[in-house]
């Protein structure tokens, strides 16, 4: 049987009191393990814990059931996206932002402050709301992590950089997993972490019935609402999930929110070129949040990972939405910085390759012949390579699909267009080649060499 995470709560919580052991001895484990992160299995070196509980810890626990797969620097050092592998084999992605906050200005003055981090924590595998400009969404949902996982996300991070600031806007829909979310939120409050509930933002496309109840269970947080569009229809048409959830009856749930909890609320809004960029959008957002106090945040979409026909708003008519919102309706709105592009942790592209059986271009030694790493460490090789699409980093795909494997364990693959990649593949469970040419087609002249992802259907995952 799986061992369960020390962070997980309710299972130490039961386990203990099942024990006889008082539920005061779970935070100096939670210390030990935070401040030990090379401490395994072995719970015997935790100080000071009744004889009982050691056995019990060793026999039902881990102090980690996930385990740090990589972690990848952005070009500046600012970001680091930690790719975290859990118990039962799937990814998910955490990404750290160290910034200062002593740059730039407000009011006129300094700002004050210095240096911090700020993680970006997942609290799904993949995720239900299927938003159509999400590479996260694309992957369909696979699972809830549990609220142990979420915190492991946490002490992974806090062993790269001091964490002061945790955003709920990784992979997943946090108030789809409501449960977890509350326990793992209550943990990163508590001690040993004892993070500020005010520097912990929590971020949702608008799950009504779970926003009327955050307020009781985690008050203090931030929310911050994914709401992308000023009116029913086009949410509708981006965001399926919102049909679920009409836009009326949100903002409803939000005006009571905000009564209740005296801040402000965050909404983010996706720029997207044609879709919800105009000026008419900017105006009907600001008739919409007129009456609450809102952040709007202004986030230049990122098509890394995604196949679709979205493309990114222009810098004019980025200020141009900025402007009208700031200018007509006083709502302050900031324009986001995108961080961390070159290594795919930008909002909206977080995407656990590994998990979907993706496949990285890599230089080789000579230009023809590319090396596709790991494949063979998935799941079973080249066995698989049925049934896929093929996406690049720009968002260009579907390029192209394998109808099915090839005699011999060879699989080719023709490209939509006629022109494109071939893949071949000699046995299964062998790294592949691929011959090409093959991605430069793609780029269209632009510069830099892919990722590419294979994307199976969801019932082949
Ligand atoms: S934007 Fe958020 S809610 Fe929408 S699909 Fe992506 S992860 Fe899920």
């Amino acid at each position: 049987m799986a061992c369960r995470s020390v962070f997980d709560l309710p299972a130490i919580r039961s386990e203990f009191e099942k024990a006889g052991i008082s539920i005061r001895f779970i935070a100096p484990v939670w210390k030990y393990v935070l401040q030990n992160p090379n401490i395994k299995i072995d719970f015997d070196e935790v100080p000071s814990l009744p004889t009982g509980a050691y056995p019990l810890l060793r026999s039902k626990f881990r102090s980690s059931t996930s385990t740090l797969d990589s972690v990848v620097e952005s070009d500046d050092n600012i970001t680091s996206k930690l790719l975290i592998r859990l118990q039962d084999g799937a990814f998910v992605e955490a990404v750290v932002m160290r910034y200062d906050s002593r740059m730039g200005r407000y009011a006129g003055k300094p700002r004050p402050g210095g240096p911090r981090s700020t993680l970006c924590i997942s609290s799904q595998v993949g995720c239900k709301m299927g938003c159509k400009f999400c590479a996260t969404g694309s992957m369909g949902f696979k699972r809830n992590l549990s609220s142990g996982e979420i915190v492991e996300q946490l002490v992974h991070a806090s062993h790269i950089s001091h964490i002061r600031n945790i955003v709920f806007m990784g992979m997943g829909e946090p108030l789809n997993n409501y449960a977890a979310l509350v326990e793992a939120v209550r943990i990163m409050t508590g001690f040993p972490f004892q993070l500020s509930p005010k520097r912990i933002t929590i971020s949702t496309v608008g799950i009504i019935h779970a926003v009327n109840k955050l307020q009781d269970d985690l008050p203090n947080v931030n929310l911050a609402v994914s709401l992308h569009a000023p009116v029913q229809d086009i949410r509708c048409q981006i965001m399926p999930a919102a049909r679920a959830f009409p836009l009326v009856k949100l903002m409803d749930a939000l005006l009571i929110y905000q009564r209740n909890s005296k801040q402000k609320i965050f909404i983010e809004y996706i720029m997207l070129d044609g879709v919800n960029d105009e000026e008419q959008h900017a105006h009907q957002l600001g008739k919409l949040l007129q009456t609450l106090e809102v952040v709007v945040n202004l986030i230049p979409f990122n098509p890394i990972g995604i196949s679709n026909h979205f493309r990114t708003s222009n810098e004019h008519n980025v200020k141009r939405f900025q402007s009208i919102l700031r200018g007509y309706y006083g709502i302050r709105t900031t324009i986001r910085k995108q961080m961390g592009q070159d290594i795919s942790s930008a909002c909206e592209t977080w995407y656990t390759p590994k998990n979907e059986f993706s496949l990285q271009l890599v230089k080789s030694n000579t230009r023809e012949e590319r090396k596709i790493l790991d494949l063979s460490e998935t799941q079973g090789g080249c066995g698989l390579l049925q049934d896929f699409t093929v996406y690049d980093q720009y968002g260009e795909g579907p390029k192209g699909q394998i109808p099915s494997p090839g005699a011999g364990g060879f699989s080719g693959m023709s490209d939509a267009g006629g022109s494109g990649p071939t893949m071949f593949c000699s046995t299964p469970g062998a790294p592949m080649i691929s011959s090409l040419d093959t991605v430069v087609p793609w780029r269209n002249g632009r510069h830099g060499w892919p990722w590419v992802w294979l994307c199976f259907p969801e019932e082949r995952i």
